[in-house]
């Protein structure tokens, strides 16, 4: 039988899988001899068999009973004795850490018995003893016995009758007690249960069952946390924050989680328990202040912080309380940080010699540098500030202004952009929360549920913005100066400064897309950080990095940005505009001479567009592939076509009538699956010969230059081999060198990719084809049709169109590149779907050993960056 639970003393922070993250940071402290109140961990493993079995599993009351009792032993006093008892929390925490999604209790084991007994713990403070009381029966209602916490809200709200929770006295929240009490009798027809063994039974099941709440799973969804780790359950001896104004309890940062600057960040609460911080019940201080309450605590807290830091190599965060004076630590892990913190606290941890580059780069990822490339709101004078909150989470958005959870999902349905407006925000939000641009509330400070949510997220949070007066019955904000904003009005907020701004503010690039452009203002600490950090991972990743681009002026910024080459230069832009004539006289052509007039005329203007990129490149390697959709796609649209010879009746043009016709004839039921790629260059004579004849032409213009031809939709070998032939003839007549090879895109060429091998000097994955074709579905059809069910039954976690499906279209990947390279070995091998900008996908191809990634030229600084992670976390790695 597996050992089910820990005691605080037998773990360690690298336990997470087992222990939660929470469990293992618990136990870490411990370790290290830091003041942690006693407890044990009941593991995930036994949270997956409940789960899976409905029941408890076999032993687990019989250990945990065990753990109990030398826990008892070990405090002296036993779980609700009546005359002097033990208090625990029950506390949830799983491998990752999903603020608010999961549940707490505290004050397990009080009961009209046991209340006397704390009270007499606490020195005769009968006050704190009941508002203990009345927190539990609220905690267990509400998240163990299912009750709507309005009831109980309602009715402390209506007992404070508009004075603050400190203002009730010990007979009122003993009458409160009461009053829980009866609510709990009419909700569930029982008494609230009086057997401290069985509240802790009961809520040791609830905090079970809280990893399938729902909003648990909206939120691993949201965080790409896989759905099957379950939570471990944390069992803590209770201790006060809130018996006297000597007690309190805090969050803190060891840095700032928005610059990574070091010094003291958080907020502090006197007289108080537990989520009174976050939850904003009263107005925090911050932590600064403690030291003049409490200068002993405060300096041990200080000591404390830098242990951890220096401990864990990195920024922390903790909980802490402190009981009449003395400090207990609740909780601490690797805080979360915005993605601009996440560059300056690495380089910062080098500098202060506590990491190592290479490790300094494990701790940022491309999702992070992507979110710094975001624009940021112009210094627009004009624009008129309604107030300044706190900078929570960084970027700028834009949109209108909305009131609830479900009025964002709604408007953000209809593809409109919103900022949720909250005085505070709790985890039913969650949902209005994904659907915004941006977050901004009233109250709260930078750990408040809404900043810390937003930050994991990357969302756009401006919190604390105590100068709005915020009504959601009537949907609106009144800021000072009269400003009046109602739903639907748009209002722009900045999550780096806190500014809330009205209308909509122009937006300009990042100083970090401005340092890729080229700009050498090295002053700016980020783009330092940035500039370091990439300079590494430049220097340690094996994979190159090149470019999907289509023209010369992407190519030129492809460059900036630092491709290697391109990888993927479609050509079928440059059949459109004025040029879909062209095409068209090729359709309509009845003769050999009429077409070969329509590819001639087509043939220089390709010319100039190869001549333009390879230019750009400047002698980097450039990969065209030769065109690749079916050409009805140039053609006018078969209905507005009918209807105009229609209309036109006796009148309409010979052309007309004849391309109506081609247009019929052309139509496909699956386009996709249809006359396209290689297929086209065998059917219609002369036109791949006349692209390579105009690449063969452009490269020869162009000194250094270095051409790839790339021969899209090959299934079989055979279809490769034509084309080749022809491709080697034209090229030998131009006396230009260039390698030819094809896509990998279609599962029969990537089963027969030996065979392919023989006539490609490179292999190039198309993987938006590739995954379509895999799984048998259009992309187009599916994503609107049904993916977010997909998503809901878990059937995939995240789309296989965003990341590489590792087990399917991966391992076709892997085959054919190493069947591949068995017949060729030094065949070259890419990557050009949208995946090669993917962080996890790019992981993958660096795995699998493939020579590049293409990917658009915005996404590669996030390639460079992953490139380099995955050379130096290997396989399976963690790209979060
Ligand atoms: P979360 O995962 O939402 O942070 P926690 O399990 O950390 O939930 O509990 C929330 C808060 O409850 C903690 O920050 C702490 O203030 C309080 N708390 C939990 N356990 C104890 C305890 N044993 N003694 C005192 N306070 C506790
Ligand atoms: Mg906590
Ligand atoms: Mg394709």
């Amino acid at each position: 039988m597996p050992k089910y639970v820990y005691d605080f003393t037998e773990g360690n922070k690298d336990l997470k899988d087992l222990l939660g993250g929470k469990g293992a940071n618990l136990a870490e402290m411990t370790n290290l001899g830091l003041p942690v109140p006693p407890g044990f961990t009941i593991t995930t493993e036994a949270c997956r068999s409940f789960l899976s079995d409905g029941v408890l599993p076999p032993g687990l009351e019989e250990e945990i009973g065990e753990h109990l009792t030398a826990l008892e032993k070990q405090v002296g006093r036993r779980l609700g004795q009546a005359d002097d008892p033990l208090l625990v929390s029950v506390r949830s925490g799983a491998k990752f850490s999903m603020p608010g999604m999961m549940e707490t209790v505290l004050n397990i084991g009080l009961n009209d018995e046991s209340v006397h007994g704390l009270a007499k713990q606490a020195g005769g403070n009968e006050r704190f003893a009941w508002d203990s009381y009345r927190r539990l029966i609220q905690m267990f209602g509400k998240t163990v016995q299912g009750i709507d916490g309005e009831l109980f809200d309602d009715a402390f709200e209506e007992l404070k009758n508009g004075r603050g929770d400190l203002d009730l006295d010990a007979a009122e929240l003993r009458g409160l007690v009461e009053t829980f009490k009866g609510i709990v009798r009419a909700e569930t027809g029982r008494d609230f249960p009086a057997d401290p063994r069985e509240q802790l039974r009961m809520a040791v099941m609830a905090v079970f069952e809280s990893w399938n709440a729902p909003r648990a799973i909206l939120y691993r969804r949201q965080e790409r946390i896989p759905a099957d780790l379950g939570t471990a359950v944390n069992v803590c001896t209770m201790v006060f924050g809130n018996c006297g104004m000597d007690s309190g309890t805090g969050v803190a940062f060891t840095r700032d989680p928005g610059t990574g600057r070091q010094g003291v960040y958080g907020d502090y609460l006197q007289n108080a328990q537990g989520e009174d911080v976050v939850a904003g019940i009263r107005n925090t201080m911050p932590l600064q202040e403690l030291e003049t309450i409490d200068k002993t605590s405060y300096d041990e807290l200080m000591r404390i912080m830098e242990k951890l830091e220096n401990h864990y190599r990195d920024l922390c965060d903790i909980e802490f309380t402190i009981e009449t004076g003395k400090l207990w630590m609740l909780q601490t892990r690797v805080g979360k940080r915005t993605a601009g913190a996440a560059f300056r606290i690495a380089v910062q941890l080098v500098d202060q010699g506590l990491i190592d580059l290479d490790e300094a780069i494990t701790r940022v990822t491309g999702d992070q540098l992507a979110q710094l490339m975001f624009p940021r709101f112009a210094k627009d004078e004009s624009r008129t500030r309604v107030t300044k909150g706190m900078n929570a989470s960084p970027g700028a958005a834009v949109g209108k202004a909305v009131f609830s959870s479900e009025r964002a999902a709604e408007l953000a349905a209809r593809g409109e952009d919103v900022i949720l407006v909250r005085r505070e925000t709790n985890p039913d939000d969650l949902a209005g929360m994904i659907a915004a641009r941006g977050i901004l509330t009233s109250r709260g400070g930078k750990t408040s549920h809404a900043a810390v949510v937003a930050r994991g997220m990357g969302k756009t949070c401006v919190c604390g913005a105590e100068e709005l007066e915020v009504s959601t019955k009537e949907r609106r904000f009144t800021a000072p100066g009269g400003v009046e904003v109602a739903e639907g009005d748009v209002i722009s907020i900045d999550g780096s400064t806190g500014e809330v701004f009205l209308g909509e503010v122009p937006v300009v690039a990042s100083p970090v897309v401005e340092y890729f452009e080229g700009a050498d203002d090295t002053e700016d600490e980020l783009v330092q950080a940035v500039h370091r950090l990439m300079t590494h991972a430049d220097a340690v990743r094996r994979l190159r990095v090149r470019a999907n681009a289509d023209n010369a002026e992407d190519a030129a910024r492809a460059r900036r940005f630092g491709a290697q080459g391109i990888g993927l230069c479609r050509t079928e832009h440059m059949f459109l505009g004025e040029r879909r004539q062209l095409v068209e006289d090729l359709v309509l052509a009845t003769t050999d001479e009429e077409r070969e007039r329509a590819l001639a005329a087509l043939e220089p203007l390709q010319k100039a567009d190869f001549t333009e990129i390879f230019q750009a490149m400047d002698g980097l390697p450039v990969t065209v592939r030769l065109i690749d959709p079916p050409l009805h796609e140039f053609l006018p649209d078969y209905t507005e076509l009918s209807v105009k010879v229609a209309l036109a009746g006796e009148q309409a043009t010979d052309k007309d009538r004849r391309l109506l016709a081609a247009v019929k004839r052309l139509h496909e039921q699956n386009p996709m699956l249809g006359l396209r790629g290689v297929r086209l260059g065998l059917v219609i004579p002369g036109l791949f010969a006349m692209q390579v004849r105009a690449i063969a032409e452009a490269a020869k213009a162009v000194p250094g230059a270095r051409a790839e031809i790339m021969i899209p939709l090959v299934g079989a070998v055979q279809e490769l081999e034509q084309v080749r032939d022809e491709a080697g003839r034209i090229l030998a007549e131009t006396g230009v060198d260039a390698l030819v090879g094809t896509m990998i895109e279609v599962p029969r060429a990537a089963l027969t990719a030996g065979q392919i091998a023989e006539a490609a000097q490179f292999f190039s994955f198309g993987t938006n084809d590739l995954t379509q074709m895999t799984w048998g579905f259009s992309r187009d059809d599916v994503e609107a049709a049904f993916f977010s069910k997909y998503l809901d039954l878990g059937v995939f976690g995240v789309s296989p169109f965003e990341t590489l499906d590792r087990d399917g279209v991966g391992r076709l990947v892997r085959i054919a590149a190493e069947e591949g390279r068995r017949t060729r070995p030094d065949l070259k091998l890419g990557i050009c779907g949208e995946h090669g900008g993917d962080p996890d996908s790019i992981h993958f191809c660096h795995e699998v050993g493939l020579d590049y990634v293409s990917c658009s030229p915005f996404r590669i600084p996030v390639a460079r960056l992953e490139a380099g992670r995955a050379a130096l976390t290997g396989t399976g790695s963690d790209t979060r």
